[in-house]
């Protein structure tokens, strides 16, 4: 049996006491995890603040910049092992994870290094009475020890993404991944230790979020927690990092939406909302599950997104022809046909899906469920309403700009946004308007690390990407000297 162990000063660490990991493609036990204790998650904790103050602490710039890159050629040397692990835990196509999940592991840690290589201090020359004057300027520490919490949608890619800047900044990290997928976030263990990093500045923890991810973010030695998941867990942390005034950085939950306008260029805005809708089984935060269609094209955008909906093809991820895995977990696969179930029930016309798929007999015990596309809801009604986090969307004509527009942002969320358009007037017109943490025209998951992501309103607080990482990641310091 595969075994998966946490990774505590530079070691991997054992308890005694295993959890269980089953495939989501076929429902079988393919993997133990050694289950990290509450005198481990200390142990952890302990080891990261003493790498602060050793070899880390002291370390320049260049040369955590070029430790930075040894870690993102390890990934990439070892592209094939993250990609099936990464697979085996998510059930995701290979071709998916291929093209985003991995390079992208890689690409946090190089982005970050470049970023804080060509960070500039700030500088003042301040007037006095006396006529002298002052300079006034910034030098950058790091915040400490963080944690760092992720979920199993994208488990390298936004673990790395926290990662990456984090020891770009000269912390050191305790990372939680999320207990259905930590497989990616173990290994990264072994390509710390051949990149040179020293111990103690990364470390794992693997276990549930109700027993040891409390255990860490109740941890006193944590000067800061970053945290991507749902809009609750979100709010425990932002809860629990208030306890000693520390720092938190919180992406969470979404329910976007795309607008359709006539005027769009209808090849690019079905296969952008095929992507945005179905991508990673609808398991991405920033997905589609509200559409606003403008009238005169309703019926035809919804026949063709029916059309490639059914032509989507689910199987195993190593199948060069798949193009959608299963969900998560059994529990979660429960609360997504919970909502399809609701759909029915208040009315909603199913346009196709709704239920579980066939699937061969090897997948059968897998968590599948088929793409589902509903029309003919109000806006009150709860798959409109709430993050369902699956592979469906509910599509809804509207007749004018004003309206499209308000509609989109008639939610508690605000993460993310999509429009389609051919009028560039109307574009950028409406993307100022959306009250969301960033809004594609005529694109979707198109990113620049370098750019603010996070969301507003209750899908998150602060921005990370490019200086606005190293912002949260960094204790500025003022030092003001009298000329
Ligand atoms: P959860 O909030 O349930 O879990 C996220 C992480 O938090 C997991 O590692 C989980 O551990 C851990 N956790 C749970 N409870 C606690 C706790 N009390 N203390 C510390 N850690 C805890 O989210 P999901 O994993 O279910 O992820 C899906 C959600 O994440 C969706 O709502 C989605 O929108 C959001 N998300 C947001 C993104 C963004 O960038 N804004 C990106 C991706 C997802 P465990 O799983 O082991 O219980």
């Amino acid at each position: 049996m595969r075994k998966v162990q946490g990774f505590i000063n530079g070691e991997f660490v054992s308890s005694g006491e295993y959890g269980n990991i089953f495939s989501p493609a076929t429902g079988k036990l393919v993997c133990q995890y050694d289950i990290t204790s509450a005198e481990q998650v200390d142990q952890a904790v302990q080891a990261a603040e003493a790498a602060l103050k050793g070899p880390w602490g002291d370390m320049s710039i260049q040369d955590r910049v070029d430790i930075l890159y040894k870690i993102a050629d390890g990934i990439e040397a070892r592209f094939e092992e993250f990609l099936e692990a990464e697979c085996l835990d998510t059930g995701k196509p290979y071709s998916l994870a291929k093209h985003i999940d991995i390079p992208r592991g890689a690409a946090n840690f190089k982005v970050f290094a470049d970023t804080i290589k060509n960070a500039a201090d700030e500088a003042f020359h301040t007037p006095t009475p006396d006529g002298t004057g002052a300079l006034n300027y910034t030098v950058r520490k790091p915040k400490g020890v963080v944690g760092v919490i992720g979920p199993w949608n994208l488990p390298l890619l936004l673990m790395t993404w926290k990662v990456g800047p984090a020891l770009a900044c000269g912390n050191t990290v305790v990372v939680k991944p999320s207990e259905e997928t930590q497989l990616t976030t173990s290994l990264l263990g072994e390509v710390m230790n051949d990149a040179g990093v020293p111990k103690g500045v990364y470390n794992v923890i693997l276990g549930k979020g109700s027993v040891i991810g409390e255990a860490l973010i109740t941890n006193p030695g944590l000067d800061a927690i970053t945290f991507t998941g749902s809009t609750g867990t979100g709010e425990r942390i932002a809860a629990a990092a208030a306890k000693g005034v520390r720092d938190s950085s919180l992406e969470l939950g979404g329910k976007n939406a795309g607008i359709v306008f006539a005027d769009c260029d209808m090849d690019k805005a079905i296969e952008g909302t095929m992507r945005s809708a179905f991508a990673n089984c609808g398991q991405v935060c920033i997905g589609t599950e509200r559409l606003y269609v403008e009238r005169p094209i309703f019926d035809e955008f919804v026949r063709r997104l029916k059309e490639g909906a059914e032509a989507l093809k689910l199987g195993k991820s190593e199948d060069p022809t798949t193009n959608m895995g299963p969900l998560i977990s059994k529990s979660h696969r429960e609360k997504v046909l919970s909502y399809y179930q609701s759909a029915v029930d208040e009315g909603a016309t199913v346009v196709t899906g709704g239920g579980i798929p066939d699937m061969p007999e090897e997948l059968a015990g897998g968590y599948w469920i088929q793409p589902t596309i509903w029309t003919g809801l109000p806006e009150t009604a709860t798959v409109v309403q709430e993050e369902i986090f699956g592979p469906c969307t509910h599509i809804t004509p509207f007749d004018t700009e004003e309206e499209a527009i308000k509609l989109a942002n008639d939610t508690p969320y605000g993460l993310a946004s999509s429009i389609w358009t051919e009028n560039n007037s109307r574009a950028h017109r409406v993307a100022a308007q959306m009250e969301t943490g960033i809004c594609w025209i005529n694109s979707w998951f198109l990113r620049d690390l370098r750019t603010p992501f996070g969301g507003s309103k209750q899908s998150g607080t602060g921005r990370e990407g490019g200086h606005y990482s190293l912002e949260f990641y960094s204790e500025m310091t003022n030092i003001c000297v009298k000329l």
